[in-house]
């Protein structure tokens, strides 16, 4: 039965679109219940209408016209009570509404269950029956069961489709909706980033280049069958049974139908990957279809064999690309180095269907000012290849080809927030000091060399985080002592006399170096950050060693120790610091001052410590980014629980106001490095706090001193105290917006997200 449901819910992945989809449902339902009837009916959500949308047993042409109001018949009644309904004579119901046009009136037994996508009911899943019967529980649980598995597939092809897309046609100005990743918007053109060997990932990519495509095709498939002669080869020795998977092979190889109708298909102009992936899909469709277990293997033999062929074309047609002059970058998880692949001012939009706007992707899209939406689950990757995509990563939400209105207020949109720059660019080179004359310096967060080079001129007052990790993700193997000191050097002149903190390696979590593996079950809660450096002291001591030699005869080096949990932690990497500095004293190089030390505080232990850990070093940063996941219990990367996802959450503001007291009794200076920095609304409660720096995205840097320099200290204290007295975010952050907006400042909320 479970083996059924995966290959109904891949088939509706699988369809072109939403009515495609819900015939797929209706029709395996009907089979896999053995009931007379499957419907499914939808919630139309501009008139609230329960709409029947497909059906196997009722009459066809109904489909689209039977319609229910919002409180009629029991297939609202399963959606109110938001559970089964389950009769043996519907008919006899108070509820029950007849509907002339569907011709139900012959099937007596009724079992209705509501389909729900994360709290949202989309709709009903319908089974029925001629003879009068109540279903048995088996039944009962089997359909709820199916309704809930299906209820993200049919949520993403009506996401494709709307409702009103009965023809399967796409609402063009109906928007993918996902979470924000990185302000501003972008209009460009797609470009999908997939896995390789993965046929389902392939995009729908149209060639002017049928013969080299056709080639391509013969090649791959010739590569294909000198593979499988090698490999039937090495077994010669067994018995022919054995061989006999690879003789089929190779006859679906040297027979027509794969290979002619892949040839076929691009000749309509599709890319040669594009081809095979359709016809393969076709012929395993038609496999699945016969609803027999010998045959449903086949299937899985043709999804092989395509995967074979697919290696090889890919291992041709891969290597570097060629990106459109305005590159909006699509994929499922898009990693930091899919971005840094592209050249920066080519690169004005990204999307993720995964993740959301405290994964590192965004963070670095912040950080390269490039609009991002993450978490648009619903986005079909393979489709958005070329297709014209409008990037709203203030809302988080993506239009698809949009109509010539869509753009043009987004165009407008543009425009404004230029205007809105260009009001902030006159900042610059103020300080950031508040009305009644509190100075909080400013810094900037990065992690590429590039970006540290264009924001010198950006009114920072020096670098507050710089993610060393980054450099490290885009090599192919850990970049040697003298390597990273002639990077750290360039970033430390950058800045200097003004001070650079450097982090040392944060990776784990979702930042992995594929050169350096590290598969767990629970990333986050595993061997990360300066955890592995002390497991490392090899690969530690070096970055270290690296970071004095690039400080030799400066005073600005600043060293961060990320994701401290313990007093030992802290103890263990001074130790090591210290050593390489004497090491590198001893070997001549004599000019070299000790660092500032500061710990990141991002991890509750370290808050209840902070007091200890502040003893021992020269600073405290709060990285709000972990300390709300690990607060809150949300996975930062998690679109599903985003929205719980809130640095204004009453715990988060007391575990920092924590952190800013134990920093002030010890006498060491305390910021802010996570994007709660970048928030206006946050800032102004921790102005109250008495933060004594903030460090954020270069994009954000010219909105927080325009705050800091518009609402007094005295004000921000006041806020501050009535936000404690607060019992959820919604309260303090429509509180503090209210605050904003009477500073005049409302265009902030939007850009300010
Ligand atoms: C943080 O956790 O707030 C932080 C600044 O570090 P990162 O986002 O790199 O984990
Ligand atoms: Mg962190």
């Amino acid at each position: 039965m479970l083996d059924k449901l995966r290959r109904i819910v891949q088939e509706v992945n699988e369809a072109e679109n939403l009515p495609a989809a819900l015939r797929v449902i209706v029709t395996n339902v009907k089979a896999v219940m053995k009931t007379d009837v499957c419907s499914i009916y939808l919630i139309d959500p501009d008139n609230q209408q329960r709409v029947l949308m497909a059906t196997e047993g009722l009459n066809p042409e109904s489909v689209g016209k039977a319609r229910l109001g919002e409180g009629e018949g029991l297939v609202s009644l399963v959606l109110e009570r938001a559970e089964p309904i389950n009769l043996e004579n519907a008919s006899e119901h108070p509820r029950y509404k007849y509907l002339p046009e569907t011709a139900e009136e012959r099937f007596h037994s009724f079992l209705g269950v509501p389909i729900v996508h994360h709290r949202k009911p989309m709709g009903t899943l319908v089974v029925q029956q001629l003879d009068s019967r109540t279903f048995d529980e088996e039944e009962v649980t089997l359909l709820m069961t199916i309704a809930a598995q299906l209820a993200g597939a049919i949520a993403h092809a009506e996401a494709s489709g709307g409702i009103s897309g009965l023809k399967g046609t796409r609402h063009r100005d109906r928007p993918f909706r996902g979470l924000p990743g990185a302000p501003g918007v972008g209009i460009g053109l797609g470009v999908v980033v997939y896995p390789t060997a993965d046929l389902n990932a392939v995009p729908n990519r149209r060639t002017d280049d049928v013969n080299g495509e056709v080639q391509a095709f013969r090649a791959a498939v010739v590569a294909t069958i000198e593979e499988l002669e090698a490999q039937k080869k090495r077994i010669e020795h067994l018995p022919a049974e054995s061989k006999l998977l690879f003789d089929a092979y190779l006859l679906m190889l040297t027979g027509d139908s794969l290979v002619k109708k892949t040839i076929d298909r691009i000749k309509e102009g599709y890319w040669a990957s594009t081809a095979l992936r359709d016809i393969v899909h076709a012929h395993v469709q038609q496999f699945e279809a016969m609803d027999d277990a010998y045959l449903a293997e086949r299937a899985r033999d043709i999804r092989d064999l395509g995967t074979r062929i697919l290696v090889h074309l890919q291992s041709k047609t891969r290597g570097p690309r060629q990106y459109p002059k305005k590159t909006v970058l699509v994929g499922d998880a898009l990693t930091a180095s899919d971005l840094v692949e592209v050249p920066p001012e080519q690169l004005i939009g990204v999307i993720s269907t995964q993740g959301s706007g405290s994964s590192h992707v965004a963070i670095l899209a912040r950080a390269l000012g490039v609009p991002t939406v993450m978490g648009a689950a619903d986005m079909r990757v393979t489709r958005s290849e070329g297709c014209t995509l409008v990037v709203d990563g203030y809302q988080g939400v993506v239009y698809v080809d949009p109509t010539k209105g869509v753009i043009s207020e987004y165009n407008r949109l543009l425009k404004e927030e230029q205007e809105l720059s260009a009001g902030l660019e006159t900042l610059k080179d103020e300080p950031a000091i508040t009305p009644d004359g509190v100075r909080i310096p400013l810094y900037i967060n990065s992690g590429l060399l590039s970006d540290v080079n264009s924001s010198t001129n950006s009114g920072a007052e020096g670098i507050g985080l710089y993610r060393t990790e980054f450099p490290f993700m885009i090599r192919d193997r850990f970049p040697g002592e003298e390597e990273q000191a002639t990077l750290y050097r360039q970033v430390l002149n950058s800045f200097d006399p003004r001070p650079v903190t450097l982090r040392t390696l944060d990776i784990g979590g979702d930042k992995t170096l594929s050169y350096f593996p590290i598969t767990e079950e629970n990333p986050f809660l595993g061997w990360r950050g300066i955890r592995i450096s002390l497991d490392h002291p090899d690969i530690f001591v070096t970055q270290l060693r690296a970071l004095l030699r690039a400080s030799a005869g400066k005073d600005n080096l600043h060293i961060l120790l990320p994701m401290i949990t313990s007093v030992s932690e802290v103890n263990e990497s001074l130790e090591l610091i210290k050593r390489a500095r004497y090491e590198l004293i001893d070997e001549g190089l004599v000019d070299i001052k000790m660092p500032r030390i500061g710990a990141m505080i991002e991890v509750p232990s370290s808050v209840y410590q902070a007091a200890i850990i502040a003893k021992r070093v020269d600073f405290l940063s709060i990285g709000t980014n972990d300390l709300v996941q690990y607060l809150l219990a949300v996975d930062r990367n998690n679109p599903n629980v985003a929205e719980l996802y809130d640095c204004l959450h009453p715990a988060v503001i007391s575990a920092v106001q924590t952190v800013v007291r134990a920093a002030a009794r010890a006498r060491v200076p305390v910021s802010v490095c996570g994007e709660m920095a970048g928030d206006p609304a946050a800032v102004i409660l921790l102005l109250g706090m008495g933060m004594d720096s903030l460090s954020m995205s270069v994009v954000a840097l010219p909105r927080i001193k325009w705050v800091i320099r518009s609402i007094t200290y005295q004000r921000a204290r006041e806020l501050l105290e009535q936000a404690l007295t607060m019992e959820d975010s919604q309260s303090i952050r429509s509180m503090l917006n209210r605050e904003i907006e009477d500073l005049g400042m409302g265009g902030l909320l939007r850009a300010g997200k």
